[in-house]
């Protein structure tokens, strides 16, 4: 039996976070690249149970999807046991090492999850362009939610005028989906980011679907803020597919529709990263 925590945390014998540094375990891209996947990945080489921590009512429905297609023997972690090990697992939303475990681990939840049942049947397919929309920010995550870090969503940031670039598309003809992750299983979100060439959307925890998607794919990215942040296109380097970066100056961007019109039909770009110090 291992009991699992990402590292950085402090942890208490009853499985309560105390401390975190970086991203949660409540958030996504924290969740499935620091936690969900070195966790499988864990389990899988050592075969033994893993007890896992509460990631809050949102990731655990997407911990239960991995964890039960995987087949491993897990529990959540409530309540100590004197004699379960406590395991600090590597944090691959900050740096993907070792990487070839790294690639393994996204292979066999990606197999695993192939086993996982639809979310909502055919509504959930998607074209080979997708234009991110984020989701409403539950209560959970509020100002007198429990979650570690406040904010998620829309909460958080979203593309100001993401109506007007949708309405515009419409009308041009351009062949996409929008899509909302945060609203879908696990496996709905690999096969729609896994089916994708092109996927546009604002910077957030949903670009940890970009494991999911092929080399010689494109991504991009609007920051907020006049600044970018370096994981997303860190992990587009490592992955080899295309970054683009949009950075818009106010905290709800505002995008020029006939920019997302024109990344949708212009040959994909040329592989690039921008990556901040
Ligand atoms: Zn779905």
């Amino acid at each position: 039996m291992h009991s699992l925590h990402p590292d950085g945390y402090r942890v208490s014998r009853g499985g309560k976070v105390l401390h975190i540094e970086k991203g949660s375990t409540e958030h996504f891209f924290h969740f499935l690249l620091g936690y969900l996947l070195p966790a499988v990945w864990l389990g899988i080489k050592s075969g033994s149970k893993i007890r896992v921590l509460d990631c809050g009512p949102l990731m655990n429905g997407r911990l239960e999807e991995a964890l039960n297609s995987s087949g491993l023997k897990w529990e959540y972690w409530r309540g100590w046991k004197p004699w379960a090990k406590t395991v600090s697992l590597p944090r691959w939303d900050l740096s993907r090492e070792p990487f070839e475990d790294f690639q393994n681990a996204v292979l066999f939840l990606s197999r695993a999850l192939e086993g996982a049942p639809n979310c909502v049947e055919s509504a959930c397919e998607t074209k080979e362009n997708l234009f991110l929309i984020r989701s409403p920010e539950p209560s959970f995550y509020g100002p007198a939610g429990p979650a570690i870090l406040k904010g998620y969503g829309i909460g958080r940031r979203e593309i100001s005028n993401r109506e007007e670039i949708i309405n515009h598309l419409g009308a041009v003809g351009s062949s996409f989906s929008v899509y909302q992750p945060g609203a879908h299983s696990l496996r709905c979100q690999m096969k729609a980011f896994g089916s994708a060439k092109k996927v546009f959307g604002v910077r957030g925890a949903e670009w940890a679907n970009l494991i999911w998607m092929n080399q010689e794919t494109s991504a991009c990215v609007v920051f907020e803020g006049g600044t970018t942040t370096p994981f997303a296109p860190a992990l587009a380097r490592d992955l080899r597919i295309s970054l683009h970066s949009i950075v818009g100056e106010s905290a709800a961007p505002h995008v020029d529709p006939v920019t997302v019109e024109k990344y949708f039909s212009d040959a994909l770009p040329e592989p690039r990263w921008n990556i901040p110090n």
